[in-house]
C-alpha cells in the first residue's frame, strides 16, 4: 500500500492540491452510470434489501418492549422527513444562489434508542448476528413471536456470547446498547476524537469502553485483533460488513413510502438529490444503494465530507479506494465532525458504489458549526456537527452548471426538485454539549 507515488499522484489528479490545501472542494463524478450498469459491481439486489427488511420487522415485537420509545412505531426504527423552508431561505440569501425546488431534512439524528444513523446499520447488524446463534441453538424459529428475546431464558443464553467493535462514537452507541440489551457482553474500541458522554453513556449500559489515543482506523484494527483471540467473540467490522451495509439500505423503501403518503412526487421530471455526510462510507453507502434501488436514476446521491477527513473522495477520485488514507497526502483527519473523522474508506463500500454516487463535496469545520447555529436559529433542530455536512449540498449542487448540464438537469426539472439533506445524528447530544455546539457557530 505504500507503493502510492505521491508525488505522482498529485500531478495527476490536480484537485488533491486543493484537499491537501484544506480547502472546500467539490467534484462531481464523470464515471458515473445509470443504475442499471451500475448495480452488478454492488454484488447486492433488491432481494437482500427485502430479507432485512422483513428481519427487521419479525424484531419489531421485541424492540417494543426491550425499548418503549420504539412502541409508537410499532418496533420499527424510522425517521420524520420535515420540510426546512426557512432554512432554505436562510441559505439562498447567505450564498446569494437560488435553490430551485423543496428544501427536506431527513432526522436520523432523532432516530429512537442510539440518536444517529447508526441506528440502522449498527442495530440491524447485532439483531442479524443474536437471531443467528439463537436459532443455531435451537430456541428460536424465524415464525416466533420475537417478544420472547426480552425474557432472562435469552439474555443468559446471549452472555455467554461477546460483541466487539470500533468507533468514533455513534456506532458503538448503537451496538453497545442494542447489544447490552439483548445480554451480550459487548466492548466498544473507541478512537480519541469519541466524545467523553458517549463513553459515559455507554459505560452506564454496562458497556466495557476501551479508550485509545490514536483515530478510528488504529480503534477498529484493536478491536479486531482483540476478538480473533476469542471465538465467542464477534467483531462488527465497520469498514467491510454488508451486513450493517444492507441494514442502512432499508431506508430507501421506508423513503418512498413516506415521500407517497407526503404526496412527494419523484420521476423523471421530478428529480431527487440526497445529501449523505460520509465516514467510512457503510451509512451514506447502503443509504444511497437503498435509495438507487427505490428511486432508480432519478435520484441523485451526493457525499459530503469534512476537509480535514475527505477520505471517500481520495479512495474514488484516485481510484486507489482502501489503498490510500488523506495521512498519506499529509491532511490530518482531525475534525469536530466525530462521525466522519475517518482516514481510510472502506474499499468494499467504495468499490460497490463508485458508479452510482453522483458526486463528492468537502466542508469546513466552521462551515459546520455555522449551519448549526442557523438551523438552531430558524428552525429549532439541533444536530451534531458531522450532520450539517449534507446542508451545503443543495448550494454546490446549484453552483455547478457542467454537473447540472451533464445530467441533463433543466430549470424546469429543477424547479420540481427535491433536495433532502440526510441529518445523521445530534438527537441524544447533552444539553451542555449542545451549548457548546452552538457558542462556536457565527450567526
Ligand atoms: C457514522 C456517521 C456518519 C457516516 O457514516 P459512515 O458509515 O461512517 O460513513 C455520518 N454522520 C454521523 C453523525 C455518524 O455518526
Amino acid at each position: 500500500m505504500n507503493k502510492v507515488n505521491i508525488a505522482q499522484l498529485m500531478a495527476d489528479f490536480p484537485l488533491l492540491q486543493q484537499m491537501v490545501a484544506l480547502k472546500e472542494v467539490s467534484w462531481f463524478n464523470p464515471n458515473t452510470t445509470s443504475l442499471q450498469e451500475g448495480l452488478p459491481y454492488v454484488g447486492l439486489n433488491k432481494n437482500n434489501i427485502q430479507e432485512a427488511s422483513d428481519r427487521l420487522t419479525r424484531f419489531a415485537p421485541y424492540l417494543v418492549k426491550a425499548f418503549p420509545e420504539t412502541a409508537k412505531t410499532n418496533g420499527i426504527i424510522e425517521s420524520e422527513v420535515v420540510e426546512i423552508s426557512a432554512m432554505k431561505s436562510q441559505l439562498e440569501q447567505q450564498y446569494k444562489v437560488e435553490i430551485k425546488g423543496k428544501l427536506l431534512l431527513k432526522k436520523d439524528s432523532h432516530l429512537p434508542i442510539s440518536g444517529s444513523i447508526k441506528a440502522r446499520g449498527g442495530i440491524y447488524e447485532v439483531l442479524t448476528h443474536a437471531e443467528k446463534l439463537a436459532i443455531k441453538a435451537g430456541l428460536l424459529m424465524v415464525s416466533d413471536d420475537y417478544s420472547k428475546l426480552f425474557t432472562d431464558e435469552f439474555s443468559s443464553f446471549f452472555s455467554q456470547y461477546s460483541i466487539a467493535v470500533g468507533s468514533t462514537g455513534n456506532l458503538g452507541m448503537s451496538i453497545g446498547i442494542m447489544s447490552a440489551k439483548l445480554g451480550f457482553s459487548v466492548s466498544v474500541h473507541m478512537s480519541a476524537d469519541a466524545r467523553q458522554w458517549k463513553k459515559e453513556k455507554l459505560r452506564s449500559h454496562g458497556v466495557n469502553v476501551v479508550e485509545y489515543s490514536e483515530d478510528y482506523g488504529v480503534a477498529v484494527e484493536q478491536g479486531r485483533k482483540e476478538a480473533e483471540n476469542d471465538p465467542k467473540c464477534f467483531f462488527i467490522d465497520d469498514e467491510n460488513s454488508q451486513t450493517l451495509f444492507l441494514g442502512y439500505s432499508v431506508a430507501g423503501e421506508r423513503l418512498k413510502q413516506q415521500f407517497e403518503e407526503m404526496h412527494i412526487v419523484v420521476d423523471e421530471n421530478n428529480p431527487l438529490f440526497v445529501y449523505l455526510p460520509c465516514g467510512v462510507g457503510g451509512g451514506p453507502g447502503g443509504v444511497a444503494f437503498g435509495l438507487k434501488m427505490a428511486f432508480g436514476d432519478n435520484v441523485h446521491c451526493v457525499f459530503a465530507e469534512p476537509t480535514h477527513s475527505p477520505c471517500m473522495l481520495l479512495g474514488i477520485l484516485t481510484g486507489l479506494q482502501d489503498g490510500i488514507a488523506v495521512q498519506d497526502i499529509g491532511i490530518d483527519n482531525i475534525t469536530a465532525a466525530d462521525g466522519l473523522a475517518v482516514g481510510r474508506a472502506s474499499g468494499f463500500v467504495g468499490r460497490a458504489m463508485e458508479r452510482l454516487l453522483d458526486g463528492f463535496y468537502t466542508i469546513s469545520d466552521q462551515r459546520m458549526y455555522d449551519l448549526l447555529g442557523l438551523l438552531n436559529q430558524v428552525e429549532r433542530i439541533q444536530l451534531e456537527p458531522s450532520a450539517l455536512a449534507g446542508m451545503l449540498g443543495p448550494i454546490v449542487v446549484a453552483s455547478s452548471d457542467e454537473y447540472l448540464e451533464r445530467i441533463n438537469m433543466s430549470n424546469n426539472k429543477l424547479a420540481n426538485a427535491t433536495h433532502l439533506v440526510w441529518a445523521t445524528g445530534g438527537g441524544m447530544v447533552p444539553a451542555v454539549e449542545m451549548e457548546k455546539y452552538l457558542s462556536k457557530a457565527d450567526s
